[in-house]
């Protein structure tokens, strides 16, 4: 934990900027609208004399802030200025909520705006992007800044190239991290300049940046293509599993929901298919179905992960809000094994093309912050994965709202009943009420309780965002009650209807403490905003799943023992200190469970990081470079040399072939008298017939750009191709690696290892592609009367 004064000094220091920022005030104000705006022309020419954006930040503040007054009528408080002034710093920002985050992001997406290199603001709600971004784009708009949103208006159908480039291109642009993540990607495959989109990651602010940057930062994105030749282990596989014992041939840990083979199962799984030594490198195939078959009969619980639909197909489900996840599938074969071991439908399993973890995505900007209403308590793992520190400011006004202490019961009946009762007790003076469920099935148990008791109420499960935020904009009204899942309606303001403050404002209850404090606080948040009186509590049972999941033992022994005794119609407390903080501790355990999956992905994540980034980088050298600068000859070289040494008995046969595919359809020779044995002179000979080739190419082309052109493409299509392969490699073997740990190796290292094996394998198969591009591409000319090109 951070010594809390070392906040206290960054604080004072923001004040500092802060008093100096109020100081224009004054002299902004009095500023005609036309004074005003001439300010970010003069800014710009003050960044070109070579003046530094930290040296306009005073100044440059201060006109936001009085250009958010002409055009939104509000001015941003101190704690906003100071908030912006964190943001612009590049740091992670904690400020509760209804605190104004939207409007204090204005100040630093303006500064940094003014670079003309790009501030983005990344929210992960849709709804939210293109609402904030149209409301403050206006402020940015009036100041002579361009300011877009980065996908399609609702209703609007297409979002194209050009679009696409406009909103990237602007000085500030609002956007999902979803939208920005495949953007990347796609704008990474792209085989053209006229088909780029993007440019460098400069700054962004990311909202809500604890459920951003850490709790979907374990999902990589991934774009699919062709498919995958199916796998034929998919069956014997799956009735491999069905001949195998639990803790004799293979472990279950359900704690970190994780399978694997002892080694006794390796011996099993050695005889079954009848390969000696399943670790020797030739049996990856093997290796990765019956892995994936374990996790789909262990890991995988049908009705609870996914359904099978009428149509005999598989579909998942969100285990949040257990809603089917239309057309989401699990990568790398495990969605197939899940498929064969419910007998339905096989469904082609794809090739993924491209894929990159949000922490990787974030990572690329030169400066990055973020905002959350709760972020203090994973500030240690912030500096971990993103070098920010998380700083937090104070509320505008103090903070009213109380916290009451947790309300614990032995079974779940009891818990439901006790809070049913405290919602009734409150409903009957009038407050309003925010029951939080953790999931959707709860939040209809809920509905169908207070149905019973007659009391009106409305029901949110993150469906319709827009919808929900208009309802839960209400949740404040005197005698309302609402139900909602700890998704639905984030990012809303909760104001509160007239004389619900003498009441004692709103009522969050949250029916079960949740997987992470985070969530627990944010759910607290909803209450008290802007000084507003306030409560919050949290009814607990033996029975929730943190408890059962991440618990200690004697809680269940406590629970099993005591079970039987309750009775649901009188719910009785218990009151012991011991118990809530054993069910604190609980929590805690489910934080540390998280944080660890989410640092192995990244760590699983780095291989392909790295090679990601030499691939990105020659690819963008190939697109925008003047001339395609690889040596060729070179590669040619290599390429022949390659074949030459893995073919130690080279016979003329097998060299008539290889010219035939790779290197000329003109090729009429019996190399008879050749020295076969000798590598200088069988390179020499294909260099030879490879350079005749290749002025018979020259001769096509009309001028120095054509034959450039054509050049890039081949090698384009090569690195393309062979990445295709890596990519796709590298998230199968992240399934294979976990089968290895057993044997006593550290599967993180044998990741890598193999991992930078299949790139110094994917560089000959590149020099392999780029020589028969080449050399066995032909050049046509189409009805249309252009240059086309054929690829083998
Ligand atoms: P947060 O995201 O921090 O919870 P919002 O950005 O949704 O908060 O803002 C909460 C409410 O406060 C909004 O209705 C907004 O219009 C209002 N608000 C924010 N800043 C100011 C301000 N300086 N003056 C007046 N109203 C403000």
């Amino acid at each position: 934990m951070k010594k809390p004064s070392l906040n206290r000094a960054r604080v004072k220091k923001l004040r500092r900027i802060t008093n100096q920022i109020n100081k224009l005030a004054p002299q902004m104000a009095a500023l005609s609208d036309g004074q005003l705006k001439d300010y970010t022309r003069k800014f710009r020419q003050r960044l070109q004399d070579g003046e530094s954006l930290d040296s306009l930040l005073v100044e440059a503040f201060a006109v936001v802030r009085e250009a958010d007054r002409r055009v939104l009528g509000m001015f941003p408080y101190d704690v906003q200025v100071m908030g912006g002034i964190a943001l612009y710093q590049g740091n992670i920002v904690e400020m509760k909520t209804g605190e104004g985050k939207t409007l204090t992001a204005t100040m630093p997406l303006y500064l940094n705006g003014l670079s003309g290199d790009g501030a983005m603001l990344v929210t992960p709600n849709e709804y939210l992007a293109y609402r904030d971004g149209t409301e403050m784009g206006q402020v940015y708009e009036w100041l002579g800044l361009t300011c877009r949103v980065g996908f399609a208006a609702p209703g609007a159908k297409e979002f194209t190239t050009k679009d696409k480039r406009a909103a990237y291109g602007a000085d500030i642009t609002y956007t999902t991290n979803a939208a920005l993540g495949f953007d990347y990607l796609f704008d990474n495959l792209a085989t053209n300049v006229k088909n780029k989109f993007m440019r460098d990651f400069n700054y962004a602010i990311v909202d809500e940046a604890d459920a951003v940057l850490l709790d979907s930062a374990v999902m990589p994105l991934v774009i699919s293509g062709s498919p995958r030749v199916q796998s034929t282990w998919l069956g014997v596989a799956d009735e491999f599993i069905y001949t195998l014992k639990q803790d004799e041939e293979y472990k279950y840990d359900k704690e970190d929901h994780a399978v694997w083979f002892t080694d006794s199962g390796h011996d099993v799984m050695s005889r079954y298919f009848a390969v000696k030594d399943p670790f020797n490198g030739h049996h990856t195939e093997l290796l990765r179905a019956t892995n994936l078959a374990l996790k789909a009969h262990r890991l995988f619980e049908r009705d609870k992960d996914y359904v099978v639909d009428q149509d005999n197909q598989v579909e998942l489900l969100d285990t949040a809000n257990g809603r089917v996840m239309e057309g989401m599938k699990l990568q790398a074969g495990q969605h197939q094994a899940i498929e064969m071991k419910e007998q339905a439908e096989i469904s082609p399993d794809t090739r993924t093309l491209a894929s990159i973890t949000y922490q990787n995505l974030f990572r690329k900007f030169k400066k990055l912050s973020g905002m959350t209403g709760t972020g203090k308590v994973a500030e240690k793992e912030f500096i971990e994965t993103y070098y920010d520190r998380v700083i937090q400011i104070p509320t505008n006004r103090p903070v009213a709202r109380v916290d009451l202490p947790d309300k614990v019961y032995t079974t779940l009946p009891e818990k439901l009943m006790a809070s049913l009762q405290e919602v009734l007790r409150l409903h009957k003076i009038g407050r309003p009420i925010l029951l939080v469920t953790a999931n959707v099935e709860v939040s209809e148990i809920y509905s169908e309780l207070l149905l019973q008791q007659k009391i009106p109420h409305s029901v949110l499960n993150a469906k319709n965002a827009a919808k929900e935020a208009a309802i839960i904009a209400e949740a404040g009204q005197k005698g309302a009650v609402t139900v909602a899942t700890t998704m639905a309606g984030r990012g809303t303001d909760i104001k509160l209807g007239p004389g619900v403050k003498e009441l004692g404002g709103l009522a969050v209850i949250g029916t079960e403490k949740m997987a992470s404090k985070r969530i627990d606080q944010q759910l607290q948040g909803r209450a008290g905003r802007q000084g507003d009186p306030g409560t919050s509590q949290f009814y607990v049972s033996l029975e929730d799943h943190v408890v059962i999941k991440h618990g200690a033992r004697w809680l269940q022994k406590y629970y099993k023992k005591r079970r039987r005794q309750m009775d649901p119609a009188h719910p009785k407390e218990i009151t012991t200190a011991k118990f809530r903080r054993a069910i604190a501790q609980a929590q805690e355990a489910s934080d540390s469970a998280d944080r660890q999956q989410r640092r192995k992905s990244l760590e699983m994540d780095e291989s392909a990081q790295i090679q990601r980034q030499l691939i990105i980088g020659e690819r963008n050298r190939l697109l925008y470079g003047e001339k395609v600068d690889l040596d060729l000859p070179a590669i040619l070289r290599a390429e022949f040399t390659r074949f030459f040494t893995t073919h130690p008995q080279l016979t003329v046969d097998q060299l008539v072939r290889y010219i035939l595919d790779n290197v000329t359809y003109q090729y009429f020779d019996r190399p008879t008298t050749l020295a076969l044995a000798d590598q200088a002179t069988v390179v020499n000979y294909l260099m030879k017939i490879a350079q005749a080739e290749l002025a018979r190419k020259q001769a096509s082309f009309a001028n120095a750009e054509e034959e450039n052109d054509f050049y890039r493409i081949v090698v384009l299509k090569a690195i393309d191709e062979c990445w295709v392969e890596e990519i796709d490699g590298l998230t199968q073997l992240q399934t294979i690696v976990a089968s290895r740990s057993t044997a006593q190796r550290n599967p993180l290292y044998e990741y890598h290892k193999e991992a930078l094996r299949s790139y110094n394998t994917m560089r000959h198969d590149l020099y392999h592609r780029i020589t028969r591009h080449l050399l066995m591409s032909t050049i046509d000319i189409n009805k249309k009367g252009e240059k086309q090109i054929y690829f083998v």
